[in-house]
């Protein structure tokens, strides 16, 4: 079977391991001249919004003989709202290098592929269709679905961040949910070693942003960030992402082409997360091919969890600084900071997303009625 993975990323790879295990040997092509050729930055995964898997790595490792080592465990998030700070204690999740880094989780992926990776590729995924039996399209955008009219895109994002120099723990990540500062958007600091770390901010580019100039917002939340963590970082790189989409395919297969990671619409319009759901479609594609399991059936789950995820992205739009003040501030009454330091760490199996959908539901109702 001729099979063609478009995008040596963290969807393309996992799918191109899962294949070799069944036996296939996929042609990977790859536009960048090595795998993770990007700017470094620390990403992390939060169990909470993987449920009902507890512990997203040993899931991987133990049904899918897919092994990543993060740098550590998140143990305490830190939120920032505009004038309070709370925390979450417990095992929330586990943060990791993406990008041009020894340890990125894509080129820890890398290292269990076996299939050549043809790296600098202009193929365009016109020709790939045409000369192979089956296209996973995996290069870590909706462009392409979109293009084949496959894609529903609900925002796109302005973000820009940095890599910083400073003292930190490296179990600790911190957030921050300030809209004098960052309208409808958040920021966070996550560490990847003890003295380097990544602090980025993230906003929807609705018109009412657009006028907003990024470099300002960003110059406003780094002197928040320093004053906040009582640090004077030095910047060492920096990056920034303009229209970053957020979208989802209608359907995950059309023909011969297989819409994978980003391409099919993981990353989570909440709060952004995409790492894991990447490695399931381009795992659940490979299982595909192999006549394991339909790849329809297997995403299913994550077109619900993708619908859920925009109605939190609409209710945290919907909050007014005093609202999170008041989140934010409650996640240290010591009932209520019992409660959900023991639904966020990884030992409950509580769907919370699923849970909260109908009460967000409402809100945004209440809110669009309202206005
Ligand atoms: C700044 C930032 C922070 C993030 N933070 C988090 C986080 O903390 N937690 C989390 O879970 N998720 C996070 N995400 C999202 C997460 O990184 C993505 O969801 C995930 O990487 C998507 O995987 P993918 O395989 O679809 O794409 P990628 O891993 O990006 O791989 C795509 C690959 O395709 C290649 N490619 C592109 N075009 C072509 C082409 N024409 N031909 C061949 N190859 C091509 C690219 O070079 C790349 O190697 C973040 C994203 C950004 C931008």
């Amino acid at each position: 079977m001729e099979i063609a993975i478009m995008g040596a990323g963290m969807a393309g790879l996992s799918c191109a391991t899962t294949l070799e295990k069944h036996g296939i040997k996929p042609t990977i092509f790859e536009k960048r001249s090595r795998v993770g050729d990007r700017f470094v930055n620390a990403e992390a995964t939060f169990s909470i919004l993987n449920r009902p898997i507890k512990d997203e790595l040993q899931y991987l490792k133990e049904n899918y003989d897919i092994n990543l080592r993060p740098t550590d465990m998140v143990n305490k998030l830190v939120i920032h709202s505009k004038n309070e700070i709370g925390c979450i204690d417990g095992p929330i999740g586990y943060i990791n290098i993406r990008g041009r880094h020894e340890n990125a989780y894509e080129c820890q992926l890398e290292k269990q592929v076996k299939s050549k990776i043809n790296f600098n590729s202009t193929y365009e995924y016109e020709q790939l269709c045409k000369e192979f039996e089956y296209v996973i399209l995996a290069t870590g955008d909706g462009a392409y679905a979109c293009k084949l009219g496959n894609y529903r895109c609900d925002l796109t994002c302005t973000i820009k961040g940095a890599t910083v120099e400073g003292e930190f723990l490296t179990n600790i990540a911190h957030v921050w949910f300030n809209y004098d500062i960052i309208p409808k958007g958040y920021a966070w600091l996550i560490p990847f070693s003890e003295k380097e770390a990544n602090l980025v901010i993230a906003y929807p580019d609705y018109p009412s942003n657009i006028k907003l100039d990024v470099n300002t917002i960003w110059e406003m939340f780094y002197n928040t960030a320093c004053r906040a963590l009582d640090e004077n970082f030095k910047i060492t790189d920096r990056f920034e992402i303009t229209r970053y989409m957020m979208g989802i395919c209608d359907k995950a297969i059309i023909d011969n082409t297989y819409f994978v990671g980003n391409c099919f619409g993981t990353i989570s319009p909440g709060l952004g997360f995409g790492q894991f759901t990447s490695i399931l479609t381009g795992v659940y594609s490979a299982y595909d091919l192999c006549n394991l399991e339909k790849y329809e059936k297997l995403t299913k789950p994550l077109f619900e969890n993708y619908n859920n995820s925009i109605n939190l992205r609409r209710f945290l739009e919907n909050l007014s600084d005093d609202n999170i003040d008041l989140i934010t501030k409650n996640l240290d009454n010591k009932l209520l900071d019992k409660l959900v330091n023991k639904i966020t760490s990884n030992e409950s199996q509580l769907e919370v997303l699923k849970v909260l959908t109908p009460t967000m539901k409402l809100w945004n109702h209440y809110k669009k009625v309202k206005s």
